[in-house]
């Protein structure tokens, strides 16, 4: 299934995508998509609905996260082995974790802000996997059966912030509009191999970031795994996975983000994202 949320920020609607690839209203049965709706019995009891049975959704509404309420969004740093170099980083012995405030969530087409004072804007295309059951200290055998399903994630950097200001990477990357999500949760039976999924990111139309999932350091298995070991995860938090080569800081000379700028982002099977760059306003 591929579930979205749809209409105005802050009342979005449950809706998913028919085999036809058109939106379909799902608030006749569930209130929402959100921590409830993620376990394998309410997402099987949403599988037994035939889409056809739904009113279709007229023109082209707004797409919302396609995940309510998320509680933890937690980050990979530097999980491609290529991207690492680019950025001139050793390859990591263990995950590297960081924190996305959740107040930077928004939507896969929402315009991304830049911050105050912000001159490194930058992207990376991520997959981002979404929570389906409680998952403490699971392991790496057992782990994808606490995945409820995948969906693409901008994890949106300001480098200066990240990178200039002491060793930890979370203020670089928690900013207001630095986290779009969807436009789809992809459930995760469509998924038969997470580490064999091609992923991009064009800017202003030019290729920037080309990748593919099985190029990372540690899988998706080993990343829920790894991470139930420091705290529980829970339905509804995303842990987005990394980014492969291509960021505006690896470029000679690096480039990044302005004002006017178009980010159009994919991963295989998951959808598309398109963000317009704004500057900063209050
Ligand atoms: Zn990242």
């Amino acid at each position: 299934m591929k579930l979205v949320r749809y209409g105005r920020p802050g009342k979005e609607k449950p809706g998913l995508i028919d085999a036809q690839g058109r939106l379909r209203d799902l608030s006749q049965k569930v209130a929402d998509i959100g921590a409830d709706q993620l376990g394998d019995a309410a997402l099987a009891r949403l599988r037994k609905i035939d889409p056809a049975s739904l009113p279709l959704v007229r023109g082209k509404p707004r797409m919302g996260c396609p995940v309510a309420g998320i509680g933890k969004f937690i980050a990979i740093g530097l999980n491609y082995a290529d991207h690492a170099a680019e950025a001139g980083a050793p390859i990591p012995k263990e995950p590297i974790i960081f924190q996305k405030a959740n107040s930077c969530i928004q939507g896969p087409d929402d315009p991304v802000m830049l911050p105050r004072n912000s001159v490194k804007g930058d992207w990376e295309v991520e997959l981002g996997v979404v929570i389906g059951s409680r998952a403490r200290y699971v392991s790496q055998k057992d782990a994808l059966t606490h995945v409820a399903g995948y969906c693409v994630v901008n994890d949106v950097s300001e480098r200066e912030f990240q990178l200039e200001h002491g060793p930890q990477w979370d203020r670089g990357k928690g900013c207001d509009t630095f986290g779009p999500i969807g436009p789809w949760l992809v459930t995760r039976d469509e998924i038969a191999h997470p580490q064999k999924l091609d992923l991009w990111l064009e800017l202003n139309g030019r290729r920037m970031q080309t990748g593919n999932t099985r190029t990372m350091i540690f899988s998706v298995a080993k990343l829920v795994s790894y991470v139930s070991q420091f705290m529980t995860l829970m339905p509804g938090d995303v842990i987005t996975t990394g980014t492969p080569p291509g960021v505006g800081l690896g470029m000679k000379p690096p480039v990044f983000l302005k004002k006017g700028d178009v980010m159009r982002l994919g991963i295989e099977g998951l959808g598309v994202q398109t963000q317009q760059v704004v500057a900063f306003r209050r």
